[in-house]
């Protein structure tokens, strides 16, 4: 599908993945080799062979993103990085997203490259508000680091997960919404594990030391 897609609009395979599939989030926090396999296995044509690379997606999307493409260009757009596990803020404007009507169970791969609603448009749907007991400012990381690993900007492959220290940060709805359903988090996709694990563990060094700061990564 990548390279007949590529072919149809005039670029590379890689820039298809890269720019346009939520592949780079799915790959960023595995070991270089294996997620050079994976893409190396999508652009030619094969489904790799990697179980939940991507985990559970959601139909979301941000009123003022629709807002400000509805004055620009008539219409609204999805935006990949509010559609990833755990993103319940968007990470240009800071507010909660909408959902439509609840994330999907774990994706399969080919949802990775195609995670469009056929010709729906995020103005065209009505949603309910992401809304979770949690700080805003730890919410809005998850968001923002997702964003970033997607966009390729961030390595998480030496964020080792751990098991405990992000079940004291997020709450279990939270952890339910991102996609994990079992005690740890070997049940979510790596990306995943690891940016919540880098969040909590961050979080909880700075509240230890008694710091009353807001998080910035
Ligand atoms: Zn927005």
């Amino acid at each position: 599908m990548i390279p007949h897609v590529a072919g149809l609009v005039g670029c590379t395979p890689r820039h298809i993945l890269h720019e346009h599939t939520l592949v780079p989030y799915g790959t960023a926090a595995l070991p270089p080799t294996e997620s050079r396999r994976f893409t190396i296995d999508l652009i030619s044509g094969r489904i790799p062979e990697l179980s939940n690379p991507i985990g559970k997606l959601g139909i979301r999307w941000c009123e003022a993103c629709v807002h400000f493409e509805l004055g620009k260009f008539g219409e609204s757009y999805w935006h990949r990085s509010h559609l990833l596990p755990g993103v319940c803020t968007c990470h240009l404007h800071g507010m909660p997203l909408m959902q439509w009507p609840a994330p999907c169970p774990i994706t399969p791969i080919k949802k990775m490259v195609t995670f469009w609603m056929d010709q729906t448009l995020p103005h065209e749907l009505s949603g309910t508000t992401l809304r979770f007991p949690i700080a805003h400012c730890l919410l809005h990381q998850v968001s923002q680091m997702s964003h970033r690993a997607l966009n390729g900007r961030r390595a998480l492959q030496n964020a080792h997960p751990i098991t405990r220290d992000w079940r004291q940060v997020f709450d279990p709805g939270f952890v339910h919404f991102a996609g994990c359903s079992g005690s740890t988090t070997r049940h979510l996709p790596s990306t995943t594990s690891r940016i919540l694990t880098l969040i909590s563990k961050r979080h909880l060094e700075k509240f230890r030391t008694g710091i009353q700061l807001e998080l910035s990564l």
